[in-house]
């Protein structure tokens, strides 16, 4: 895979030095079995695939590179670049400003960009009005474009099942920046309709089967639908794509589901579903793929609590502690300073959407056993980071030293 120039502050020798040997050894990735690593009172459990993805790098890249390249012009960011408060955080260091919050909300004032502006496009990509709002200011959205690859995908599918005649059904988070993203590419070329979990895919199923007044529709999914949507018309042939970073189990539950219902509506035999159902498969990037398959591999191994590493906007990263929540307590945190003691830890809680502290959160005995893994926009260095804090607090310095000095020796 191509490598890319990213700042040093966000790598680190001993993590590189981890997934190089890990690489090295199973070069098709089949392999999702955590790396062990032994410090005494600490045991760390370090998930097989995690942090920074082919997408994130790419945009890291283009960014400091905009800036490099700009100085004195005025260099505004869309909306946060990745979901990673200290990158986003560096970039503005360097005098970048933010044009929209996550949400869509306008931050800056969009009347006094000009030409003379840099405007970046984040990994998630953007929508073709907001491009089209760049363009008659003067201002060309793919000079420093970030859009990954692997969400251009997503587009593209969209745009082939949508020419086929297919109604699209994005399975994503109705606010977040890449769905609005896709939601607006994909809609250029079909009736498209966001649903955001299971509970939606089963309201619609209802609207596909004819039991709901169509009125309630647009109530129902209000801002999740295109213009000119008929609940009637538009729901008889449907293709799924999904958000890069959804759950792969979930996404694939509707897909089946919708499936199902569009089976039994339509009373089609394996023959005659395409003409209904696109024959699609889900689009989980494989950043989203790796990251999952390394947690369920990780979750093999005996252990006390997790530790789930990356930003509290982050969807990938959120769908790992999901995972881990189901086998063990799992503590979901943006980087070392979370671990306030060896009592005391502050985390996100993601049913609550707020931060909390818990206290006695590591256990008495020793070892300690801590799983840890971290999204696809977290840098390797915070990874580093909280192992060598833990250790610290576990009494482990002198053992974590030795495990790097290991790991990194040529
Ligand atoms: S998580 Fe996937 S889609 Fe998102 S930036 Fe990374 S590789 Fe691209």
């Amino acid at each position: 895979m191509k490598s890319f120039n990213v700042p040093q502050q966000y790598r680190s020798p001993f993590v590189t030095a981890i997934k190089i040997k890990r690489k090295a050894a199973d070069k098709m990735k089949k392999d999702v079995s955590p790396t062990r690593l032994d410090m005494g009172s600490l045991q760390v459990v370090l998930a097989r695939h995690f942090g920074f993805c082919y997408g994130v790098e790419n945009a890291i890249e283009i960014a400091f590179r905009a800036v490099t390249e700009n100085a004195g012009k005025r260099i505004f960011l869309l909306s946060e670049m990745i979901h990673n408060p200290g990158v986003n955080a560096d970039l503005q260091a360097l005098g970048v400003q933010f044009l929209m919050d996550t949400k869509g909300n306008r931050l800056a004032d969009w009347d006094e960009l000009t030409a003379d502006d840099i405007v970046i496009v984040p990994a998630f990509g953007t929508t073709l009005e907001l491009e089209q709002v760049l363009r008659d200011k003067g201002i060309e959205p793919s000079t420093y474009e970030t859009t990954c690859p692997f969400v251009e995908k997503v587009w593209n599918r969209a745009e082939k099942i949508g020419t086929d005649g297919y109604t699209v059904v994005v399975h994503g988070k109705p606010r977040h920046e890449e769905t609005r993203a896709t939601f607006s590419h994909s809609k250029a070329h079909t009736p498209t309709i966001v649903i955001n979990d299971m509970k939606e895919a089963r309201l619609l199923a209802e609207y596909i089967r004819g039991e709901r007044p169509e009125e309630e529709f647009f109530d129902d999914f209000a801002g999740q639908y295109s213009k000119g949507f008929s609940p009637k018309t538009d729901l008889q042939r449907l293709g799924v794509v999904n958000q890069t970073t959804m759950l792969a189990s979930d996404t694939q539950a509707i897909a089946d589901y919708l499936k199902m219902v569009i089976v039994e509506r339509y009373n089609l035999l394996p023959e005659t579903l395409h003409q209904h159902f696109a024959d699609t498969r889900d689009t989980l990037c494989y950043a989203t793929a790796d990251n999952q398959g390394a947690v369920y591999g990780m979750l093999d191994e005996p252990a006390d609590l997790a530790l789930v590493i990356g930003g509290y906007n982050s969807s990938n990263t959120s769908h790992l502690v999901e995972l881990c929540e189901q086998r063990l307590p799992t503590y979901y945190i943006e980087n070392e300073d979370c671990l306030r003691s060896g009592t005391s830890i502050s985390h996100f809680d993601m049913h609550r959407h707020e931060s909390v502290r818990t206290e006695d959160y590591l256990p008495k005995h020793r070892p300690v056993r801590v799983l840890v893994t971290a999204g696809a926009s977290c840098p390797d260095a915070v990874v580093e980071r909280v192992i060598e804090k833990l250790a610290g607090l576990l009494g482990a310095s002198a053992e974590f030293r030795n495990r790097v000095a290991e790991w990194t020796a040529a």
